[in-house]
């Protein structure tokens, strides 16, 4: 049992990560419909096991919006509750998502080029998976395609490949390059290949399950679809990573669309209970699976037992993790937090006494 969420934990509206003023607007855009309950909330179950009770753990994500991360108490994955609304959701996407989310003066173009690249990283991480040849000659979804940047990575490799997105902009860029795109979710993917779901080798959710409030009933109804043997890769953020990648900083790991955090037991066990088998899984995460009618379950117990720390304890040794890494880096900490007109005007007082 948590006794005091570390005071770093807790809520502030300072983001934990350089904002340029330009994000900093829409970030307060976001926090003032919040404030105002224009975005309404609604309080969420786990999203792996149903269960209603939980630990507070954390009250901000890394632009100081108020999202509170909390623990299962039964099954330990962790998940925002309470969460945005479907409807505040949807139209956060649509109006600021891109904007908070996209580096300044990054364009669609850098976009797309960033996603090619992502498809290059799953391509090698199949073929070094010796999963290549089992989706030779069919064809290759991608759900949340955005652009369809790594789809065109595959593209130029001969495969034949759909995707499906949302975002109307994003969607008509790749449409433009020659993509088989459209606008929808797995739902509408059936009606478009009238139901030939036997053509398709492999899907893929790239950065996508963390974002979906009902993720279980999405892999089911993928499930329910899919011939027996067909491949699906999924790519998330992994929450075992967070010393490697973020500096042992659990709130620059948090943000506001992301509803749910896994480790590599919670998405083994999330695909097992929707008839994935495990192929491969790494904590970084990537993950490949196979449908398949046969398979061990596991059981909730089992999910405890895997780690020495679990996810309470965890999160508060990254706090300890954090501090240890600012207190080395504490002189290029301390500069990267002044912002960036005042950095600049430091530098130039600095060469000229040069
Ligand atoms: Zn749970």
């Amino acid at each position: 049992m948590i006794k005091k969420i570390p005071d770093y934990y807790k809520y502030s509206s300072k983001p934990v990560l350089h904002l340029s003023p330009s994000r900093i607007k829409v970030r307060n855009q976001v926090l003032d419909k919040i404030q105002k309950e224009i975005y309404k909330e609604e309080t969420s179950k786990c999203l792996l096991c149903d269960s209603i009770r939980y630990t507070t753990i954390a009250e901000k994500d890394m632009y100081g919006l108020p999202v509170k991360t909390v623990v299962c108490d039964e099954c330990d994955l962790l998940y925002t509750n309470p969460r945005l609304s479907e409807e505040s959701l949807s139209t956060f996407y649509n109006i600021e998502y891109r904007n908070l989310d996209r580096l300044d003066g990054a364009s669609i173009d850098d976009f797309y080029v960033f996603q090619k690249y992502k498809g290059q990283l799953i391509y090698s991480f199949l073929k070094d998976n010796m999963i290549l040849d089992k989706i030779e000659g069919k064809m290759i979804l991608e759900i949340g395609c955005g652009a369809g940047g790594i789809l065109e990575y595959f593209k130029e490799r001969g495969y034949s490949v759909m995707g499906c997105d949302l975002g109307a902009e994003y969607l008509n860029y790749g449409i433009d390059k020659g993509l088989n795109l459209i606008q929808g979710t797995i739902k509408d993917i059936d009606n478009y290949i009238e139901g030939k779901w036997q053509n398709i080798g492999l899907v893929i959710y790239e950065q996508v399950l963390e974002h979906l409030s009902a993720p279980k009933i999405e892999l089911n109804l993928l499930s329910s679809v899919l011939q027996e043997g067909t491949i699906v890769y999924i790519g998330v953020p992994g929450i075992r990573k967070i010393e490697d990648n973020y500096e042992g900083n659990f709130i620059r790991f948090l943000q506001i669309p992301h509803l749910l955090h896994f480790s590599k037991v919670h998405l083994d066990y999330m695909m097992r209970q929707a008839l994935f088998k495990p192929i491969f899984i790494n904590e970084k995460i990537q993950g490949v699976f196979e449908k398949t009618s046969r398979l061990k379950k596991l059981y909730q117990e089992e999910l405890k037992k895997y780690y020495p720390l679990n996810n309470i304890d965890y999160i508060l040794h990254l706090n300890k993790v954090r501090q240890q890494k600012w207190n080395q880096n504490r002189l290029r900490n301390v500069y990267k937090s002044i912002s960036l007109p005042v950095r600049d005007f430091l530098l130039k007082i600095f060469k000229r006494k040069k």
